[in-house]
């Protein structure tokens, strides 16, 4: 127990009740939590404007002057305070809404204030809404300091004082307390070779800047540090991993899978899908356990892969599954599969949360007796009573749905870990990928079959829906089937079901039956009535699909042309792209339509904008990444995958993360057990490392 891990009520300052708060809203349990809450931005303290010289385009500015004259104008909701503002070149209005008692009682006319906000304007004039504001000589005094470090505060840690100022006064309190005690994590050769600030030094800055240029080292020192140690920690547990040589090995192919190659292979395999398959095979005859991540864009056609994969499985004796996130997945895999391995004998295995008992006794006893070669199914694998006689390959579709721990459990099914292929249509940015699943190799599928024409994408607003109609006739017309997708977002489930209800009466008003034929797929329905939907939309007989987003994953219908997206602005990035990947399966053109309202937020029209510029999906998963951020980046909370990066930023830092994994990587190899005296200290924090962040990506 070091000073850092002091409760933090103990602080000066804080006491019981405002530590119980901080935990509730951020998470500060401890000093060091406290020391780790870092500045998202800095007011540059040196840097005023004269009055007459601001205007609206400007960003934050920070003004000194006196308040003239104080007002309360307006009635109800209207209601506001104007603070006449002026710093003796000109004069402007502060205004504000809220705490109207608490700013009167605040603002005294005469004083000389210091001011800081975004200015705008209302009324032809020029005006700052709800600016912070001190008295000139508190602020000088309390910090004398350039750079005053701004905290992300929450509305409940506003009302009970904890605002950003605050957090300015606590980290000072306890810098003071603290920083004679804090100790180097990494190693003195580490800091010489590559020009690092110590430690102390950086959370000092990182605080308390003493210039621009302190603040930066501070920051690069933190960064670096921060992924330094992920990266370390995963290289090094790969190591251990490829150290053990437990895997079955798959020595041979055999009958069934140059039988199949020969004679039901439908296609030729793209020269992606022959390459992913020979990493594969490479690794199921290294007597290591695979740990394969294998990514592809939608349509890529990851599923033949995963076939010809177990197929070898099945060559030498042994049992495989694949499991995918939904029901309808399931089940368009597993007949996708018996489809593609007709002829042959095999016995493929179906095993979702509405098998029927009776059918779940006979899967069981066929898993455990070796006589079902193929098990295909939702999580309803990973349940204890079903035991296979010898898995030896366990295959994850759309990994991103399923939580480690599930993962987990589907390879305690063996006494040896089955290798393990992972496939995900979310293309993830190779700087996460590095970070998430440094543990496991990649393989990517980087090319789609031949003959495919890239979607069309067009966005339109809602007043713009009988043209969209109008096209939609057309494509009818010629045979083609469309899908028409609503936004499901778990908080407002109630709502979501009526847009889609209400977009259904639409949609069959104007394709009113019997000319047309319209179905409904979401998740509320029971499966054999979603089951019945689809089949109707795969077998051709509906024209038109109306579901929720639950079709994102995996329905492939190659005659469905049309993806219409409605509330498209709902919907992140890397789900609009999965939507759109339901098209454009097949010979034909395809489009891609965004129906959006006309008052969009920059981010939502910068995404829309984005999809109709382009169809990759690498470049949408980094955009992704750019604009939400990692800890948002769709499937990484589902997954648990909390970094808990405190500084690094994986959008931006992609530079420094592959620099440190080159350093964490070299070191390794010199040392792989860090045992010499010089790398010691790695070890013990490799060791605190691994207790915060557990190791979401080991997966066995
Ligand atoms: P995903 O990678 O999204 O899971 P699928 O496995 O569902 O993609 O494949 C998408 C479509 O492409 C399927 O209709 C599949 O039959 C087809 N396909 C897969 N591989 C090839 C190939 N080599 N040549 C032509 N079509 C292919
Ligand atoms: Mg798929």
């Amino acid at each position: 127990m070091g000073i850092l891990d002091t409760d933090i009520k103990y602080l000066s300052g804080i006491g019981p009740k405002k530590a119980e708060i901080l935990e509730k809203e951020v998470g500060i349990c401890t000093f060091g939590d406290m020391l780790y809450y870092f500045p998202y931005r800095y007011i540059d303290r040196t840097q005023f404007y004269e009055v007459k010289d601001i205007n609206a385009e400007m960003p934050y500015i920070q003004l000194k002057g006196k308040i003239v004259r104080i007002e309360v104008v307006g009635v109800s909701r209207g209601k506001r305070l104007v603070a006449h503002f002026s710093d003796g070149t000109d004069a402007v209005e502060l205004v504000f809404f809220k705490g109207l008692k608490w700013v009167v009682n605040k603002l005294k006319p005469g004083a000389e204030y210091i001011v800081f906000g975004k200015p705008s304007v209302y009324n032809g004039k020029i005006n700052l809404i709800h600016p912070e504001i001190d008295l000139a000589n508190e602020t000088a005094m309390a910090f004398a300091f350039n750079m005053q470090a701004v905290y992300s505060s929450t509305e409940v840690l506003k009302d009970n004082f904890l605002g950003t100022k605050a957090f300015n006064r606590i980290q000072y309190e306890l810098i003071k307390q603290v920083n004679d005690k804090i100790a180097e994590t990494l190693p003195q050769y580490m800091l010489d070779a590559y020009k690092l600030m110590s430690l102390k030094e950086a959370l000092l800055n990182i605080h308390f800047p003493q210039d621009n240029d302190h603040l930066q080292k501070a920051r690069y020192r933190l960064k670096f540090e921060e992924l330094f140690y992920i990266q370390l920690s995963l290289l090094k547990q790969r190591s251990i991993r490829l150290e053990k040589a437990d895997g079955f090995v798959f020595a041979k192919v055999g009958e069934l899978f140059n039988r199949f190659y020969e004679q039901n292979l439908p296609f030729p395999l793209t020269d992606a899908q022959k390459r992913v398959v020979k990493e594969i095979r490479k690794d199921f005859g290294s007597g290591k356990q695979m740990n394969r991540l294998l990514q592809g864009d939608v349509g890529s056609g990851k599923t033949l892969v995963a076939l010809l994969s177990m197929l070898i499985a099945a060559d030498n004796g042994y049992q495989s599954c694949i499991m995918a996130p939904t029901e309808i997945l399931a089940l368009q895999h597993y007949n996708t599969i018996n489809e593609l391995l007709k002829g042959m004998d095999l016995r493929v295995g179906l095993l979702t949360g509405s098998t029927k008992k009776s059918e779940r006794t006979v899967l069981y006893k066929g898993l455990l007796d070796g006589s079902i070669t193929m098990l295909i199914g939702t999580h309803a694998l990973i349940e204890d009573t079903v035991q296979f006689k010898n898995l030896g390959l366990a295959i994850i579709d759309e990994q991103h749905r399923f939580g480690v721990e599930q993962r987990a459990k589907l390879w305690s099914k063996s006494d040896n870990p089955p290798h393990v292929l992972v496939m995900t249509a979310t293309p993830i940015p190779r700087t996460l990928a590095m970070t998430l699943y440094g543990d496991l190799d990649v393989s990517i599928i980087d090319q789609l079959p031949p003959g495919r024409k890239p979607v069309v994408t067009r966005q339109f607003y809602d007043s713009k829906r009988l043209m969209v109609f109008g096209f939609m006739r057309e494509q009818i017309k010629e045979g083609r089937q469309i899908y028409v997708v609503f936004p499901l977002i778990k908080e407002s489930e109630k709502m979501d079901y009526k847009d889609l209800e209400d977009g259904y009466n639409g949609i069959t008003r104007a394709f009113p039956p019997p000319e047309y034929v319209t179905c409904v797929v979401h998740g509320k329905m029971k499966a054999a009535d979603k089951e019945y939907s689809m089949n109707l939309f795969a077998e051709g007989k509906a024209n038109i699909m109306v579901a929720t987003s639950v079709i994102e994953v995996g329905v492939n219908v190659p005659n469905a042309t049309v993806m219409i997206i409605e509330s498209a602005e709902r919907f992140g990035l890397s789900q609009l792209h999965q939507l759109r990947g339901r098209v454009g399966r097949g010979a034909d053109q395809s489009y891609c339509i965004l129906i959006s309202g006309d008052k969009l937020t920059t981010e939502a029209r910068k995404r829309l904008r984005l999809m109709v510029a382009t169809n990759d999906g690498f470049e949408i998963a980094e955009e992704d990444l750019r604009l939400r951020g990692p800890g948002d980046l769709e499937g990484t909370q589902q997954s648990g995958l909390a970094l808990n990066l405190h500084i690094a930023d994986l959008g931006r830092d992609g530079q420094l993360l592959e620099y440190v994994r080159g350093i964490a990587s070299d070191i390794l190899s010199d040392d792989p057990l860090l045992s010499n005296e010089k790398n010691i200290l790695l070890r013990k924090q490799l060791v605190l490392q691994q207790e915060k962040i557990k190791n979401y990506s080991l997966i066995s």
